[in-house]
């Protein structure tokens, strides 16, 4: 396998925890016997700073023409000043949009020695490991008529949620192609008792699942699932649902397992997708070798698995991850009794020494 991957560092603590999954895939590749090729490039602030723009021609370039995106986090502080529309932020938007990304993938998995970091009791989160398949490019966010008119009686606000048949098609078959990988359940979550673009969701999503008849389908509405998420966790295997809904679930399932420093996430799309961790540069601990790079590397790993089809490798990396915990290493944001503190390198050399041993 030959592979090129723009590496896209950003700001803040982006530019520790890249290094540290890099390494890994560096590991990856020669140990299982990849080509990978990894060309770095600018975005967020640290591109402001450069050139004057978030997301320059050639960083677009690069990710357009390679198989993959590692993106660490940008913005902070310094560029909250700026206008909206040459923020950091905007680099996101305008990747996901060029890259066609359109499922946003986001496992929640608790790893069994940091049960103590979630707010949620033991006996109800133990053992979950579960996947929020959200649209990313349609419903509410993007439908139209939007925006906010002057009527006789007061302003009216409007956003619409719209979906068509081909962008339920697309992240259904992706959320039964990654539960092909996982346990093989799909919830499909809507509100078809009340909103018709939900009844036409329920459809189409029943209608893809003929070509997936060893994944098993079942259909929740979101206000039911908002409360399985923190009543019976584990029932999921995959969640598949809107834009909105998805924006919503994902940060709660996220919240299941403590920490956000240890989350990840892959967004696909037609060309190459994009892997980053769901936290942001966290300006207040960059550059003190304080942040957790696990998200990252599990972000890696996902990359690995969904866009170059290496499992192996990537369970290999997510056993190394799981060792190293065992091992009692943590850095300060999973920190527990009788464990032993150690800073973001640190915990990269700790996940790759076991991935070269395992
Ligand atoms: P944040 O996720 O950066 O930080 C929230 C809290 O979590 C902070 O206390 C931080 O120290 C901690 N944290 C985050 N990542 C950590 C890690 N790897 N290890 C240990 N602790 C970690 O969110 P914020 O403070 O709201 O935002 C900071 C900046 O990041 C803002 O400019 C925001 O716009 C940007 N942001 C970027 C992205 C992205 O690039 N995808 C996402 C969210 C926020």
């Amino acid at each position: 396998m030959k592979a090129q991957i723009a590496v896209l560092a950003g700001d803040g603590v982006g530019k520790e925890i890249v290094p540290e999954a890099v390494k890994l895939l560096r590991a990856a590749a020669e140990k299982f016997g990849h080509t990978l090729t990894f060309v770095p490039a600018d975005v967020g602030g640290a591109a402001i700073d450069k050139i004057g723009v978030p997301l320059p021609d050639d960083t677009l370039a690069l990710a357009k023409s390679s198989d993959a995106v590692l993106l660490g986090a940008v913005g902070g502080p310094k560029w909250e000043g700026l206008d909206y529309t040459i923020r950091p932020e905007r680099a996101l938007l305008g990747l996901r949009e060029q890259l066609g990304l359109f499922a946003n993938l986001r496992p929640a998995k608790l790893y069994p020695m940091l049960s103590e970091a979630s707010t949620l009791k033991r006996e109800v989160i133990e053992g979950i490991d579960l996947l929020v398949v959200r649209e990313l490019t349609g419903g509410i966010y993007f439908g139209k008529p939007k925006g906010i008119e002057k009527t006789a009686e007061g302003e009216r606000g409007v956003n619409t949620e719209v979906y068509t048949t081909h962008e339920i098609q697309r992240i259904a078959k992706v959320a039964f192609e990654a539960a092909r990988k996982r346990r093989r359940k799909v919830m499909s979550v809507d509100k078809a008792n009340v909103l018709e673009s939900s009844e036409l969701w329920r459809r189409v999503v029943i209608d893809v699942h003929r070509d997936y008849p060893d994944v098993e389908l079942s259909h929740m509405y979101v206000d039911n699932c908002a409360m399985q998420l923190i009543r019976n966790p584990r029932q999921f295997d995959v969640l598949v649902t809107t834009n909105l809904f998805g924006d919503i679930l994902s940060d709660e399932a996220a919240m299941l397992t403590g920490s956000i420093g240890m989350l990840p996430s892959a967004s696909i799309g037609t060309k190459a997708g994009m892997y980053e961790p769901i936290h942001g540069s966290a300006p207040d601990i960059a550059g003190k070798n304080l942040a957790n790079p696990i998200a990252t590397i599990a972000s890696a790993a996902m990359l690995l698995s969904y866009q170059l089809r290496l499992d192996k490798e990537a369970e290999a990396i997510e056993r190394a991850i799981q060792k190293t915990l065992e091992q009692g290493y943590r850095t300060k944001d999973i920190q527990g009794p009788g464990t032993t503190l150690v800073g973001t390198v640190e915990m990269g050399d700790a996940i790759l020494k076991n991935f070269l041993q395992g």
